[in-house]
Parts: C-alpha cells; structure tokens; sequence
C-alpha cells in the first residue's frame, strides 16, 4: 500500500472529483427527491475547483491539500453541504498538522476531526438522516481498527462503514436540512449528502491502494 504522504492526499482529491463528477447525476436525483436537486451539481463544481487548484498548485503537506480542499469548498460549493464539508476538511487539516503521512491512530483523529466540525456547525445528531450519520460510523470503525501502523486499513474501515451508513439512512426521517421540511415523507430515501460522504472516503482507500 502506498504511504498516506502528501502524494496520497492529491490523489484522493482528485479521485474525489472523479468519484463525484462519475455520481452527479445520482446526486442530483437523491437530492432532488428529498431537497432542491442541487447537491451534485454543487460538489461537481467544487472539487473541479480542487482539482484545477492542484494543477496549477501542487500542495507541500497533507495538511496543505486539505486546506485547500476546504478553501475550495466553502468558496464554490454552496448551499448547505459547502460550509459542512468547507468545516470538515478544516478541522481534518488541523488535525494532521504537520505529518509527512498518517498512520491509522491519525486516520482515526482526521475523520473524527472532520466529523466534530460538520457537529459544531450543523448541529445534527446520528439518526437525522444527515451526511453525520456517514461520518460517525466512519469515524468508530476508524477508531476500532488495528494495526496502529496500517492507515490503510483504518481508511478500508472508514469507507465500509460510511457506506453502510449512507444506506442506513434510507428508512429514517430528516431532522435537519432541506429534506426536514418534507416531515415523514422524507422516509425512503437515501441521504445526499451521506451518499456523498460514502463516495469520498471511498475516493481516499483507492487512492492509497492504486
Ligand atoms: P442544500 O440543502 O442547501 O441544497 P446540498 O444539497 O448541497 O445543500 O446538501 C444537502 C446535504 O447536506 C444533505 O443531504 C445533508 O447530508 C447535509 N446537511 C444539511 N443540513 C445539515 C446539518 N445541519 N448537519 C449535517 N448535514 C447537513
Ligand atoms: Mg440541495
Ligand atoms: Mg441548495
């Protein structure tokens, strides 16, 4: 497996990018079913951004790529999701600080960092069929995997279990958010922005695996 160093962290930008550019159109059509339709088309439009940041900048750190990430997402992404996730890879870079690359203790405190800064600003709870309900089972699995040296496996850990979180949200009713105003009939529907959530952690196992 390749180190979780700088190199790793652009890759997962833009394999994001990829991921999100390949699910826009799902994106849309999840949110359009419980929201305004936008949520594709706004992380669409921000990790392009990303991606032509890093062409023309190639980041010094992991802790610099994620900064950008964030810079990237709060200017270009909009509505709910892009103050969020603009959070998320905030506390995310802060929490790596300084590291040349990561092992899976510091896996397991990025995403939680990510986590605790999409809580404090959006203020949802697991269970309100919000993009939290990706994030902190992701976060648990990260934290319980084991081999401390294998950050690889941790970020396998975090992918999985954000995917299964993204589907647990199916059944349950929203609490916050767009898709709240739609009271029960929110029930049925996959959360967009946990979907999305599934898609970028994914984006960060394959490109340490690639
Ligand atoms: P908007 O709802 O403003 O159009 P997006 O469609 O881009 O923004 O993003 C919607 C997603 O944002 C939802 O699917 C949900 O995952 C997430 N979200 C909305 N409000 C919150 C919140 N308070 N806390 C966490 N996530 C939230
Ligand atoms: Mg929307
Ligand atoms: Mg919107």
């Amino acid at each position: 497996a390749a180190a979780l160093d700088k190199a790793w962290a652009e890759r997962w930008l833009r394999e994001s990018a990829r991921v999100i550019g390949e699910h826009r159109e799902e994106l849309i059509d999840l949110d359009r079913a419980i929201g305004d339709g936008d949520h594709g088309e706004n992380m669409d439009r921000g990790f392009r951004a990303i991606v032509a940041k890093l062409d023309e900048d190639p980041p010094e750190s992991v802790a610099a790529a994620l900064k950008m990430a964030a810079m990237m997402l709060m200017s270009k992404v909009g509505g709910a999701a892009g103050p969020l996730y603009g959070t998320a890879y905030l506390r995310a870079a802060t929490a790596v600080g300084d590291a040349a690359a990561l092992d899976a203790p510091a896996v397991a405190a990025m995403l939680a960092a990510a986590r605790d800064g999409i809580v404090s600003r959006g203020k949802a709870q697991p269970g309100d069929k919000t993009m939290v309900d990706a994030w902190t089972p992701a976060v648990e699995a990260a934290g319980a995997s084991g081999e401390p040296s294998d950050g690889l496996a941790a970020l396998g850990a975090a992918a999985d279990a954000a995917e299964q979180g993204a589907q647990d949200t199916k059944p349950l009713v929203a609490r916050k958010g767009r898709a709240s105003y739609l009271g029960e009939r929110s029930a049925g529907h996959l959360d967009p922005g946990a979907v999305s959530t599934s898609l970028i952690l994914r984006a960060a196992v394959t490109a340490a695996s690639g």
